[in-house]
């Protein structure tokens, strides 16, 4: 059974057991249209950032297997609840404030040669950094999952994705009449037209789908996920609703409604990998931000936790990668991450926010309280 969760392991190569599950999975042609060439030299790019990551570990060094970059905060939508825009507001003159591309990808060129196996390209709508996703197109070997909603794809993009190691991840919130009313009229439709052009080239692209206590009926229909099969994703993203806009509450996961959506067998039979963030974090001793798993780095360059724990102790602006890594706030999260198994609310690390802030020197945003 594949199933891209987490399995119970103590080993920080967690996402690197999944990714190369999902290349398995493409042997079988279950999961998208890759050449046994490609498939072979991603298996081989993982194990060598797993070996990376290994020699890193015994000088003290923790790099995660993934990094999320949130390549700008700028949105041409405005969806409602959109978690962007409420823990990371736009600044006055936002744009000169970014990371330039060049900077950008040297902080992407270390963090591959460190061992990072997967960079997610954010935002943010991340193709109003166009020049940056193509320029991050041509790293080598490194799985690029692209989180976009998709109204700025044009032939030009889905022809990268063709060539390239960018994975087009499409925003969608369950049937058109859910996607529509958080993200726009016209958005669900604009999403399926660039699937169907991807599919008919037999290109690898994805759907990430917010998971709240009103979609997650629909999104867990075994009805919907044979239609999301249908239209030709190579993989699904789950992520469970973290009320980060006040007064948003009422949208996160009822116990149960949660229990369902962290029950893997259900996927099994799909021919694409469903992977669930945060998951059952129980289920791998605890919280897998601050590098145990995963990293965020935001527009700016500030080195987070997590993408939803916007706290901060070293900006990546005026320090190395790997300088970035040993910040004491990171250290001090993972020391205590088999405490952070509160999920209620899709995020344990959310719902310790005042505690981090406390770590945090360049904090960005209001703490849960
Ligand atoms: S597309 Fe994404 S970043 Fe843009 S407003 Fe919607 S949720 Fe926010």
């Amino acid at each position: 059974m594949i199933y891209m969760g987490i399995v119970k392991s103590e080993s920080a190569d967690l996402f690197n057991i999944r990714i190369s599950d999902f290349f398995e999975m493409a042997k079988t042609g279950r999961a998208g249209k890759l050449s046994p060439g490609r498939i072979a030299e991603a298996i081989l790019f993982l194990r060598k950032q797993t070996s990376r990551r290994a020699v890193a570990q015994k000088r003290g060094l923790v790099v995660p297997p993934l990094l999320i970059a949130s390549l700008t905060r700028r949105c041409n939508l405005n969806c409602a609840g959109c978690y962007s825009r409420a823990l990371r507001p736009s600044l006055p003159g936002e744009t000169s404030q970014e990371l330039s591309d060049d900077r950008f990808m040297a902080l992407f060129e270390e963090a591959v040669e460190l061992g990072v196996s997967s960079i997610f390209l954010a935002g943010g709508e991340p193709l109003l950094r166009r020049e940056l996703v193509e320029r991050a197109a041509k790293l080598k070997g490194i799985f690029l999952p692209l989180f976009t909603n998709g109204t700025l794809i044009d032939d030009a993009i889905v022809d990268l994705a063709a060539r390239a190691s960018i994975v087009p991840i499409l925003s969608i919130e369950g049937e058109e009449r859910q996607t529509d009313g958080r993200r726009g009229p016209g958005i669900h439709a604009g999403a399926l037209r660039w699937m169907k052009e991807m599919k008919s080239r037999k290109i690898i692209f994805g759907a990430s789908l917010t998971i709240t206590s009103q979609n997650a009926d629909i999104a867990l229909d075994a009805g919907f996920l044979e239609a999301l099969a249908e239209l030709g994703i190579s993989v699904l993203f789950m992520v469970e609703y973290v009320p980060v806009s006040q007064g948003t509450e009422n949208l996160i996961l009822s116990d149960e409604q949660r229990d369902r959506l962290n029950q893997p067998e259900q996927f099994s039979r799909l021919s694409f990998p469903v992977v669930v963030l945060p998951g059952d974090e129980q289920a791998y001793g605890g919280c897998l931000a601050a590098g145990r798993g995963f990293l965020h780095l935001s527009p700016e360059g500030r080195v987070e936790a997590c993408p939803f724990a916007p706290f901060s102790d070293m900006s990546a602006a005026d320090h190395s990668f790997e300088e970035t890594l040993s910040s004491p706030m990171l250290a001090a999260i993972r020391e205590r991450h088999s405490e952070l198994t509160e999920t209620k609310g899709g995020c344990a690390l959310w719902n310790k926010g005042g505690w981090i802030a406390s770590l945090s020197v360049c904090s960005g945003a209001r703490a849960k309280s």
